[in-house]
């Protein structure tokens, strides 16, 4: 702009006028936008519309979380919700809008609490991670996976459906459902093992959700008796995608920190290639451990064990049927080329005789009665939690000054998890 000699205290004066209004009228658009914006992320037919995706340029989010799931199976399979992620960087869910009633759980980089949304009431498991011991373990792109493969899940029966996720400067949170029949394996525990035919109902649905993991290029790799829990009616709900999906090594001390090495298929302990039929491993150690009453190659002595699942055999006794001990052989083949599953994957556990007595329409549609009920008198009953955590006192930390970093400076706190945050419409979930 040409500003004359004469005039330039004048012009200059006038320009910063200009500026101001100009600013004004620029923070007023943006906020109008961002209402906008708002609006259009939380109404699923506007979001899917061609013009509205490339206006929202929702591909450049795609990438940048394909870049994160590169073990994880095809970007392709990203669903329209997860489309939405840099957006809901804006969504204003946060810590404070909870209130943390009980700690029902620990994992290997936080806890999950049982809490209660404060408008609507409504009852959530919200997992929280500390990001400081993630970057430590460098588990940042397991997280994401967690993350992403929840998102693509939430319609599956037996799968845990997240509502939210969000995050802090220091923390990153997951607002799932809350399921309070407890885990499969404190009523193992209880009972020391299953009959044949209630160890079936829990192993058909836990296939079938593996199965429909695996139609999603989805290798759930982690399988083990802290991730699989009753719902209030006794059916499956497995938890906890992507943590600590490399297992352990063998003489690392910190075994516990990252659940329990029984279930390790061969070829994990080998830090060898592994594919889907890592999870047939897995669901023949759960099956033979609720049949048997002990994981197939357990001993105390760690390196035994490890050797034992490398080279032995499992015990097969006969107090579990034919078909039963068939199907363990088969799942719980070294070889995983030669392991039942490895050819046509879920639909040859489908048609094996140890599942001949199951509907499988029946089963996907929730309709076989569970041979057991958790008998939970409401979502608060947390009478199958371990009260080694039910007792733990509920920090205050959960919804201190670190929360309000989220609608300060949500970028800045996304750090390494860019595009963590997610809302769902509002109308979906919170009716
Ligand atoms: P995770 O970090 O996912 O392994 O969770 C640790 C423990 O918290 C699990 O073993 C469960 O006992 C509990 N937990 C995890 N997710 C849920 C959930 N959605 N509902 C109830 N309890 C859960």
């Amino acid at each position: 702009m040409a500003v004359t000699e004469a005039g330039s205290e004048l012009t200059y004066c006038k320009m910063r006028g200009i500026v101001g209004v100009l600013a004004a009228f620029i923070k007023e658009r943006k906020m109008g936008l961002n209402d906008f914006i708002q609006k259009l992320v939380s109404t699923p037919n506007i979001c899917q519309h061609a013009d509205v995706t490339n206006f929202l340029k929702i591909d450049e989010n795609l990438e940048e979380l394909d870049g994160l799931e590169d073990d994880e199976g095809p970007s392709h399979h990203m669903s329209r919700l997860e489309s939405r992620t840099s957006l809901a960087e804006e969504t204003q869910i946060k810590p404070c809008d909870f209130d943390y009633l009980k700690i029902i759980g620990k994992g290997s980089f936080g806890k999950v609490l049982l809490a209660r949304h404060k408008e609507t009431g409504q009852y959530y498991a919200v997992k929280v991670l500390q990001k400081k011991i993630i970057m430590k373990k460098k588990e940042q792109k397991h997280i994401m996976a967690e993350r992403s493969v929840l998102m693509k899940n939430i319609k599956h029966p037996f799968l845990v459906g997240l509502h939210y996720s969000f995050q802090t400067t220091e923390k990153l949170y997951f607002v799932l459902d809350y399921v309070n029949g407890g885990e499969l394996f404190y009523h193992l525990q209880r009972e020391r093992v299953f009959l044949e035919c209630r160890a079936r109902f829990y192993a058909g649905e836990i296939a079938s959700a593996l199965g429909y993991l695996h139609d999603l290029h989805i290798v759930y790799r982690d399988l083990k008796p802290e991730n699989i829990l009753l719902d209030s009616l006794g059916h499956i709900v497995l938890t906890d995608f992507g943590l600590c999906k490399e297992g352990v090594e063998p003489n690392d001390t910190t075994t516990t920190f990252c659940g329990t090495p029984e279930y390790l298929a061969p070829e994990v302990l080998q830090k060898q290639a592994y594919d889907r039929t890592v999870d047939w491993w897995c669901l023949g150690c759960v099956l033979y451990e609720m049949l048997y009453g002990l994981p197939p190659f357990y001993s105390r002595n760690t390196s035994e064990m490890y050797n034992n699942i490398l080279n032995k055999a499992p015990v097969l006794k006969p107090n579990v049927s034919n078909a039963g001990r068939e199907i363990l052989e088969g799942l719980l083949q070294k070889d995983r080329t030669k392991r039942l599953g490895a050819k046509e994957d879920f639909l040859e556990l489908k048609f094996h005789s140890f599942f001949s007595p199951i509907n499988w329409d029946d089963l996907m549609a929730r309709r076989i009665t569970p041979p057991f009920a958790p008998a939970v008198s409401g979502p608060t009953d947390l009478k199958h939690f371990d009260p080694e955590f039910t007792l733990l006192p509920v920090t205050s930390s959960l919804c201190n000054t670190d929360s309000l970093c989220i609608t300060n400076s949500v970028k800045e706190a996304a750090g390494a998890f860019p595009g963590f945050s997610y809302g769902p419409p509002a109308e979906l979930y919170f009716m």
